[in-house]
């Protein structure tokens, strides 16, 4: 079954005369001994009916959490614990600003070194982790937060393979119906569901993902022991939002394609980002087999001067000025962080699924009035 399919008919009940067609939220924490469910910080069927499809998606093992974050949390504690000492850590240039600051400590001693490693191009990329003495993960996200860089799983891994390291792919950004690094021989996979999966900015939700069922296992022991499992009405939103990915995702990318076009009669490429720009330029042969959609995540540089950024969100009408992303509505963020060399025109917009005339025409007449 082809994945679209799967997200409408994956994690329903037994489909037999008078069975409903989804699971109902339960009420109940506690239920009578013997059966699958024990108590609900444990698992229900609503949070196993989502895990089911997300497992069918990603094609490994997979866990829901209260957050993307509480996810992040589980998957690095688990694996400190299995090393037996504080991680030593590289990560991604542009990762998720709350992941980053997990591993350097935020949350405790879980990390005792962390490694930012360039992500301007996939060689550099690859080149400077190689020339890491020694590290134990490889945090991962491609495309990157905000320039969109897109990283090769597969290179990434046999390099981390080499060095004894595990490696953990945020996979949030590309969602899926772009990118499966399980195939490409990731260990786990992260997503924010609050972003793609939810998909209507009103459920905070995470999921992780497992190659290997054994650290599956030992997370699911994390996840109970910390209560970091999702909530059953969470788990609910979530699905219905799953029911719709495919559609939304892909209208969303054809959105963000359309924009990409547009600002590319106002603006140099060099100040436009999206996945899609990188295709055909030398090291980015990978490109087209890792990701089989560009995505709806771009971003795009005003210059120098943060007023004009301000200017243009200001004068959008449609597109919503607001953290987070992967939602039906496009949503734009000033992205400015001069210590990582992010400028201050930069902004981050995250393509929705509004008809692209009405889309466009908002981004252009914003554009215009610059
Ligand atoms: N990963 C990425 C790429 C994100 O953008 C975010 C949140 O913005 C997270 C993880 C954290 O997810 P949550 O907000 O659901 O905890």
């Amino acid at each position: 079954m082809e994945k679209s399919t799967k997200v409408v008919h994956g994690g329903r009940p037994k489909n037999v005369t008078g069975a409903p067609l989804n699971f109902p939220i339960g009420v109940s924490t506690t239920y009578i001994a013997g059966g699958t469910s024990i108590y609900s910080r444990f698992g229900t069927e609503v949070t196993r009916a989502l895990e089911e499809v997300i497992a069918e998606l990603e094609g490994g093992e997979t866990l829901s959490f209260a957050s993307g974050l509480a996810a992040v949390k589980a998957v690095v504690d688990s694996f400190a614990k299995a090393v037996g000492r504080p991680l030593d850590v590289a990560i991604v240039e542009g990762a998720y600003n709350g992941t980053r600051m997990q591993l350097n400590g935020a949350m405790g001693l879980i990390v005792r070194s962390i490694s930012t490693i360039t992500a301007s191009t996939p060689d550099i990329f690859c080149d400077e982790l190689s020339s890491l003495q020694e590290f134990d993960l490889v945090w991962l996200e491609t495309p990157t937060n905000p320039l969109m860089s897109v990283l090769p799983i597969d290179r990434v891994v046999s390099i981390a393979k080499a060095k004894g390291a595990f490696v953990v792919v945020d996979n949030t950004f590309a969602t899926p119906f772009a990118t499966n690094p399980l195939e490409f021989g990731a260990d786990v996979v992260i997503h924010s569901a609050t972003k793609f999966f939810g998909g209507h900015s009103d459920v905070l939700g995470g999921t992780a993902s497992f190659a290997d069922p054994a650290v599956a296992k030992e997370v699911d022991l994390y996840r109970r022991l910390n209560g970091s499992i999702l909530g059953d009405f969470e788990a609910f939103l979530i699905l219905r939002g799953i029911r719709t990915l495919s559609l939304r995702v892909r209208a969303a990318c054809e959105n963000a394609l359309a924009i990409v076009e547009l600002l590319g009669e106002y603006l140099d490429q060099e100040m436009i980002y999206h996945p899609s720009l990188l295709v055909g330029k030398p090291g980015y042969e990978f490109l087209p087999r890792q990701m089989l959609l560009y995505g709806s995540m771009l971003s795009f540089d005003l210059g120098s001067s943060p007023f004009r950024a301000e200017r243009f969100c200001e004068r959008l009408h449609l597109a919503k000025n607001s953290t987070s992303l992967g939602a039906v509505e496009t949503q734009v963020e000033r992205r400015e962080k001069q210590e990582l060399g992010i400028s201050p025109g930069l902004i981050r917009v995250s393509v929705g699924i509004e008809a692209q005339r009405d889309l466009v025409e908002d981004f252009n007449q914003a554009l215009e009035l610059l």
